[in-house]
């Protein structure tokens, strides 16, 4: 009974719509899969919707909300969230507005300097993750206006360079009280991909309440210490795919790797909200 516990749709930055990945998840012989898209709910009706034609499949309605500590992009999940309550959705749009208005006003810094961009030539770049300077210079690259991504940083984006345009960062331990808050559980994402030591005790503190363990990018060395840690500090240790169609993913595949049924058994049963 294959369960996963991550994956995107077109709600975000996956190339399948929410009832295309619940049937692929069905064929895939997935039993409980979770929808986290980055800061949107926007997928979890219509899925819901198909996964009830698909059972005994379970969905869980999740989220990924990104944040920022120390320069490191960090990624929240958030389960069994009561996503449908205004404020949250008020949230979210404030999230997504926050991010795209960023990259517009890089676009008119850089064509009041002579270089012109699209900015939804930026957004189409974006994978995992949300849209920001390392996108809007792979624009700048694609279009000779620079050498490379590098460049772009030193002559215009870097902090306080003439394209630069500050943000507000969320910091992880905001992400986890807005899950918490949202009767939630909060789950730190690949932290594979963070080499930081200190940072899941940190949040540990500040309520977290899982790690994803289970990842296709982990070795089994990372794998065993985040296994290791999360017994350590009584944490839910999850898995997922991070699967955001093929389109966006042609290696990836929703189910994979494996993660075992007990992991969402033992997420079920994790307190949850404040
Ligand atoms: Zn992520
Ligand atoms: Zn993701």
């Amino acid at each position: 009974m294959a369960v996963d516990l991550h994956t995107h749709t077109t709600a975000s930055d996956g190339s399948l719509s929410p009832s295309e990945l619940v049937r692929e998840a069905a064929r895939a012989g997935v039993r409980v899969l979770a929808i986290t898209d980055h800061d949107s709910t926007d997928g979890l009706a219509e899925a819901l919707a198909e996964a009830r034609r698909h059972p005994p499949l379970e969905l869980v309605p999740g989220i990924e909300l990104n944040t920022e500590a120390d320069r490191f992009e960090i990624h929240i999940l958030g389960y069994f969230i009561d996503w449908e309550v205004g404020w949250f959705q008020e949230v979210l749009r404030g999230f997504r507005e926050e991010r795209r208005g960023r990259v517009h006003r890089m676009a008119e810094r850089l064509a009041a300097l002579g270089i012109p961009i699209d900015p939804e030539e930026v957004f189409a770049l974006v994978r995992e993750g949300s849209a920001g300077r390392p996108h809007v210079a792979q624009v700048m690259v694609q279009h000779g206006y620079v050498g490379s991504v590098g460049e772009a940083f030193d002559r215009y984006l870097k902090h306080g360079g003439p394209a630069y345009v500050s943000y507000q960062k969320l910091p992880p331990e905001e992400a986890i009280a807005l899950i918490r808050r949202a009767g939630g559980v909060p789950v730190l994402a690949h932290p594979g991909f963070i080499d930081q030591d200190d940072l899941i005790p940190r949040l540990a503190r500040a309520g977290l309440g899982g790690v994803e363990c289970y990842y296709a990018a982990h070795t089994p060395a990372q794998i065993a210490t985040f296994l290791r840690l999360t017994r350590e500090l009584g944490l839910v240790a999850t898995g997922g795919s991070d699967y955001h169609g093929p389109r966006v993913t042609p290696d990836g595949r929703v189910g994979t790797p494996r993660v075992p049924y007990e992991v969402y058994q033992t997420l079920l049963a994790a307190p949850r909200g404040a």
